[in-house]
């Protein structure tokens, strides 16, 4: 098992969309299954990792969310949105989008039915609302290539976007230096 980097926006592999996986139980896909677990367990406050936002050449569409309860993260493979309703505006935050507590208030659906394979290949479907629902989403979205700040106005995106350079810049500078 390995502990995968997280790649920060604006980094240009966020923008990469995670291939259908075809065999659930292939080495590959079971190592990145781990690798995936893994990095979840050792960010704190972490909600969920997308394959897409991971340190991993080709990125499969695979996704783990940290459930509210205390049971295992789900893991979800080839996931997709079957049906969504009753728009909810919440905020949201993202591990790859630095520095991590920049939110933002992001219209999604507060109800979604979900359709994926599980880490062993087996077809699942459920429906999920409130937090889970807005974590789906937003992994669904990571593994389209899609970051919840492409959803805002674009005058709060500007905004976002003046606010991460001007908190990420100080950084930058002593690497220059250094
Ligand atoms: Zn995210």
């Amino acid at each position: 098992m390995a502990i995968l980097q997280i790649l920060q926006y604006p980094d240009l592999r966020l923008r990469r969309k995670g291939y259908r996986v075809g065999n659930v139980k292939a080495a590959k896909i079971q190592k990145t299954i781990e690798d995936i677990l893994e990095t979840l367990r050792n960010v704190e406050h972490c909600a969920g990792l997308a394959a897409t936002q991971l340190d991993i050449k080709d990125p499969p569409n695979i996704t783990v969310i940290n459930t509210a309860d205390n049971n295992e993260p789900l893991c979800l493979i080839n996931l997709q949105i079957i049906s969504a309703d009753s728009d909810v505006i919440n905020d949201e935050g993202c591990m790859s989008v630095y520095p991590h507590d920049i939110h933002a208030k992001v219209k999604r659906a507060g109800k979604v039915k979900v359709k994926a394979l599980d880490r062993h290949g087996n077809e699942i479907e459920f429906e999920a609302k409130d937090r889970l629902a807005q974590c789906l989403q937003h992994e669904h979205d990571h593994l389209q290539g899609i970051l919840y700040i492409d959803r805002l106005e674009k005058s709060e995106r500007l905004l976002l976007d003046k606010r991460i350079a001007e908190l990420t810049a100080p950084a930058k500078k002593i690497q220059n230096i250094l």
